[in-house]
């Protein structure tokens, strides 16, 4: 499909930038304001990060990022197969880390879910994580 396109790349904190970049590039397709792509890449980074150092925390693994436009929306996926959650709805409250050590702020999901349109989590434990994003 001409409006897909699927990234996979190692757990690397460097990969981060790299998503964010490749998101940012294929949203252009929809000749995006400044705001609705400084949007996105924020989205995009905490949703990677999260991969990155809680759902390979323990190890390192594939994530893979999912961008599919139609119309003027661009629809983004990012994968893991890490941990999983054990109760989402916890983890997507404002506020709430796993990580006790004060390196986190607990604040990704609500930016995910502030900057976009449209956010779903499906993670289960042993199982990955799914995050699906619209804007
Ligand atoms: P911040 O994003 O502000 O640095 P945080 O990552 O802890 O802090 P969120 O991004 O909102 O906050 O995530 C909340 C919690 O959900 C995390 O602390 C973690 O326990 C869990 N979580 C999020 N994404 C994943 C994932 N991909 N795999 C496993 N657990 C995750
Ligand atoms: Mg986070």
């Amino acid at each position: 499909d001409k409006n897909r396109l699927v990234v996979e790349f190692g757990s690397d904190a460097r990969n981060e930038s790299v998503a964010r970049v490749v998101v940012a590039a294929m949203m252009t397709r929809i000749n995006p304001t400044l705001c609705e792509v400084e949007d996105v890449k924020t989205a995009v980074s905490e949703a990677v990060t999260n991969s990155i150092v809680h759902g390979y925390r323990s190890g390192t693994g594939v994530i893979t990022v999912e961008v599919y436009i139609e119309d003027r929306t661009i629809y983004i996926t990012v994968r893991d197969q890490g941990c999983g959650i054990e109760n989402v709805d916890k983890a997507m409250e404002p506020m709430y880390t796993s990580v006790t050590d004060g390196s986190r702020s607990g604040m990704g999901f609500s930016f995910m879910e502030a900057f976009m349109d449209g956010l779903e989590v499906l993670s289960a434990p042993g199982e990955g994580t799914v995050v699906k994003m619209k804007k």
